[in-house]
């Protein structure tokens, strides 16, 4: 390209190699083929472009994918699959599903966590429950068998 005059579009065209930037003293090593040029034709990745603008747009670029993707792996689990949460077979259904989506990459180790102790919550109340309606029921009987005169 030095031997001879050069055409202005052979100038023009001549994309560089690599980013002109550097990172950690070190050459960026990102390809021509993702480079934006500036004014004077010079190659610049998006995180070494010397336009703040630029730089902040690719930030903002860069979030909005991070949100998306964190978005798509945490979904969580379809409520309408997971169905309602009133007797203990759906706390068994509940449980399996959960640890099925867990096993499966589907839930974060904090939302099946959360989960679980949802699922552990209702059957403490629901054993709570049962426990007390049987008391009350025992109760009565007692009450009942001393008024017949049973000791
Ligand atoms: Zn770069």
């Amino acid at each position: 390209m030095t031997t001879g005059p050069a055409m202005l579009d052979d100038v023009v065209d001549e994309s560089p190699q690599r980013c002109e930037g550097f990172t950690d003293g070190r050459p960026c090593g990102v390809p021509a083929s993702l480079l934006r040029a500036d004014e004077d034709g010079r190659g610049w990745c998006w995180n070494h472009a010397p336009d703040p603008a630029t730089r902040a747009a690719h930030k903002v670029a860069a979030a909005r994918g991070g949100l998306a993707a964190r978005a798509r792996a945490r979904r969580g689990l379809d409520p309408d699959e997971l169905g309602p949460l009133k007797t203990v077979a759906d706390a068994m259904r509940w449980s399996e599903s959960i640890a099925r989506a867990t096993a499966a990459g589907q839930l974060s180790a904090a939302q099946a966590n959360s989960a679980i102790r949802a699922v552990q919550q209702w059957c403490s109340a629901h054993d709570l429950h049962v426990r007390m309606t049987r008391l009350t029921q025992l109760e009565r009987e007692v009450q009942r068998l001393k008024g017949m005169g049973v000791p």
